[in-house]
């Protein structure tokens, strides 16, 4: 039997890690999570039912009514998240939500939540786990952790070109201020801030493109088997 591991991809926002979590997930066979679509959907039920997140007893009410689930669609090719059997995997990429998850993801109810499922997920390893905390909590034991970086000109064109196909009305100042709010909520939260595991290894891709990356991790891969 070949051995499994568990592969975790923390970084800045929009450094491109879920592309690099799919790249090695389908060429390793592995189910790939995108732990921040659970954010973002927790933050949409959020949104949705007025929920006031800043009063912890009503944050946990909330919690106690999401069932959060993934669904592999074959034809996008890839797993999509289910909020109590509705698909909002398109939904929760929307400036509206992405206004509002950082500030929801540093509540600790809300992170015990999505932890322990996270978690569950990578029991039977052959995971690829992206997010900003998957390395140094959710699998502080995992076999391989890359740390994703990028210039933030690149990245903000990036999520920029991704969006405006979506929402012609974004602009490149909206999704900048976005990318640099969420990065300094998410690496200042009390609880489980961004930071680079220390047995993590990064990978700066400002200037490389999806093929180099690849390889990179697969020979990163190849030596923690
Ligand atoms: O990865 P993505 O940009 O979709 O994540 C959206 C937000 O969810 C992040 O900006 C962060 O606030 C939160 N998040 C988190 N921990 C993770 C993944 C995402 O706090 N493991």
């Amino acid at each position: 039997m070949t051995k499994k591991i568990i592969i975790t991809i923390d970084g800045w926002s929009s450094c491109g890690k879920s592309t690099l979590a799919k790249q090695l997930a389908k060429s390793l066979g592995y189910v790939y999570i995108d732990s921040g679509a659970m954010y973002r959907a927790i933050t949409l039920y959020f949104l949705r039912n007025h929920t006031d997140w800043s009063d912890s007893k009503e944050a946990i009410d909330a919690l106690s009514k999401i069932h959060l689930h993934f669904e592999y669609n074959p034809k996008s090719l890839q797993s999509e998240i289910f909020l109590n059997d509705e698909n909002v995997e398109y939904v929760i990429r929307d400036l509206v939500v992405a206004e509002k998850v950082s500030d929801v993801a540093a509540i600790a109810e809300v992170r015990t939540f999505a932890v322990a499922q996270q978690q569950k997920m990578g029991q039977r390893k052959g995971i690829v786990m992206d997010g900003r905390d998957i390395g140094t909590t959710v699998f502080p034991d995992a076999e391989l952790k890359i740390f994703m970086t990028a210039d933030i000109g690149v990245r903000v064109e990036r999520r920029f070109r991704e969006m405006a196909e979506k929402n012609p009305n974004v602009t490149m100042e909206d999704v900048k201020a976005n990318l640099e709010m969420r990065d300094h909520i998410d690496s200042h939260r009390e609880v489980s801030p961004l930071r680079q595991a220390e047995d993590a290894i990064l990978l700066d891709n400002t200037f490389i493109g999806m093929q180099e990356q690849l390889d990179f991790a697969l020979k990163l891969v190849a030596k923690a088997l």
